[in-house]
């Protein structure tokens, strides 16, 4: 079937309610006409400056802001491919990469626009200035002039559509992040889809736009409907424009989760419009899912997938009100195939038997950017080996035991343990660090870090933690670290995790909710 340009279609349902409220963020509000004449203008500001296909705009804006949107949108329109530069946190968009790393992403790339805003524009310069072959700069309004004003009222532009739509970049297992190439078949199939639907979405976004949200959020456009764009995620703050704008889209990180039912805000806000609200990327605890539906109504879906997959499986509200099924992930979404298969002789396993989920999908990633090594390690036969251990019931539905990789999730990214030990290392008084995951009674996740100082050496917890901050990201940042003398080391020579674990585990809950000055040392 041949699809349209994913962006062309969303410019035909804008034009249908040009005057309706398409996108709200703060006081700003874009009618469906603005939106599209935002969208239509940009790409072919681009298009004149010689952007196109082949080309490769960078967007180093507010994550969570309406030139993220439309920038994405203007660029993949004219065949650009984007590039998501601020972060790879799929929870938090205030999140940021360290500025050599986003140097690294731009060159590796080949980035030829660097589109940014307000309040990144002095970083954009500095990378631009760092880049082997510098990017042009462009921004929606007058920065100077070395920054193109791409705002445009209305532009005649030809859709293209070829090779990578969008990157976007998820941790990796030395510290550098690795970059996620999309193709535009996938977007489209989304909104061909959505297209049908026939309730209008009015969608409150807090997760990033760079990451899974976004396909839900093109859905929601798709739908004709309103986007509500916060730039990061507040309990309060949601509750509060789900009553004002009549929300009934959200699309949380499951922890977000458990902040709105423990807001004291929760009982007397009217949250009758939420028709959908979308939680995942992390274990949920039942006990807390049961209430939620207590609360919520059969209106929760939880979402497993990863960034290489997109959407995996989902459970659907109805299921949310079968005790029994809560200790589930959902079966798998209509277009998606799953496979249990051994991760050693890779054959397939029949339901009940446990190894790794293995997925084919048309929203699924089509490899590693530049990294053919990697992706040869995870896309084999066309299955995409998602190192999430599992098995599949006689019914279809979906558990998840374990992972293959030593991999903490926290903090709304994948941390490896090795890149965060590393980091710790590089601080000269440090002469040995161990990080592992303790999980809180919810099954939340945090990231503990023991660190051994050189003999005589005095070493400062918060000195640590800023460190990791640098060379990561905040969201490395381990939620404690502690010093000690010596690790505790198994039979074969290596740090004790296990038993760190365990002594860990009654200082959990309370550790992760300190500010990093008062780690605990
Ligand atoms: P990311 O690529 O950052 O989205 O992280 C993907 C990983 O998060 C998966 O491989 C799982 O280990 C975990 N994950 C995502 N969704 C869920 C879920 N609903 N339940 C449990 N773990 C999840």
């Amino acid at each position: 079937m041949q699809i349209d340009h994913y962006v062309s279609q969303l410019l035909d349902v804008l034009s249908t309610r040009p005057d309706e409220i398409a996108l709200r963020h703060g006081d700003e509000a874009l009618t469906s006409a603005e939106l599209a004449a935002a969208i239509t203008g940009a790409a072919a500001a681009l298009r004149d400056r010689g952007t196109g296909e082949g080309g490769v705009v960078a967007l180093l804006t507010v994550g969570n802001s309406p030139a993220t949107l439309i920038g994405r949108y203007a660029a993949n329109l004219i065949g650009a491919t984007v590039v998501h530069l601020r972060g790879i946190n799929a929870a938090d968009p205030l999140d940021e990469l360290p500025i050599a790393t986003q140097v690294e992403i731009v060159d590796d790339t080949g980035t030829t626009v660097l589109l940014t805003d307000a309040a990144n524009l002095d970083r954009a310069r500095k990378i631009r200035d760092a880049m082997a072959e510098p990017a042009a700069l462009a921004a929606f309004g007058d920065f100077g002039d070395d920054v193109a004003d791409i705002t445009g009222t209305a532009g005649e532009v030809e859709p293209r559509a070829e090779g990578t739509a969008v990157l976007t970049y998820t941790s990796g297992t030395t510290g550098r992040p690795k970059g996620i190439g999309r193709g535009f078949g996938g977007l489209g199939a989304v909104v061909t889809k959505a297209r049908h639907m026939t309730e209008r979405c009015t969608m409150l976004v807090t997760t990033p736009l760079s990451h899974s949200v976004s396909s839900t959020v093109d859905d929601a456009v798709a739908s004709g409907g309103m986007i509500v764009l916060h730039e990061g995620f507040d309990a309060g703050a949601v509750l509060e424009a789900v009553e004002r704008h009549r929300v009934n889209r959200v699309y949380l990180a499951t922890p977000q989760l458990y902040d709105l039912l423990d807001h004291p805000a929760l009982g007397t806000t009217d949250h009758s419009s939420l028709r959908e609200l979308y939680y995942g990327g992390s274990p949920a605890s039942p006990v807390r899912l049961s209430r939620a539906a207590e609360v919520f109504g059969a209106k929760l879906i939880q979402i497993y997938g990863t960034t290489e997959s997109w959407v995996i499986a989902a459970l659907s509200p109805e299921e949310h009100l079968k005790p029994e099924l809560l200790t589930t992930v959902g079966k798998a979404v209509p277009f998606v195939q799953v496979g249990i298969r051994d991760p050693h002789v890779r054959h397939e396993l029949p339901a009940g038997k446990t190894g790794e989920i293995c997925v084919r999908s048309p929203m699924m990633m089509d490899g590693y950017w530049k990294r053919p090594d990697l992706t040869s390690r995870v896309l084999i036969d066309g299955w995409l080996h998602t190192g999430d251990v599992g098995y599949l019931d006689e019914n279809g539905y979906l558990y998840l035991v374990d992972r293959l990789a030593d991999m903490i999730k926290t903090n709304g990214i994948k941390v490896y343990p090795a890149e965060v030990e590393n980091a710790l290392l590089a601080h000269p008084d440090v002469a040995q660090a161990a990080v592992f995951g303790v999980a809180d009674e919810d099954n939340v996740e945090y990231m503990h870090a023991i660190a051994v100082p050189r003999r005589g050496r005095d070493v400062d917890p918060a000195d640590l933690a800023a460190q990791v901050a640098r060379v990561l990201s905040p969201s490395h940042v381990p939620a404690e670290i502690r010093l000690r003398a010596e690790l505790p080391l198994t039979d074969a020579g290596k740090p004790d995790k296990l038993r760190l674990r365990e002594e860990a585990k009654p200082a959990t809950k309370s550790s992760h909710a300190k500010p990093e000055s008062e780690l605990t040392s």
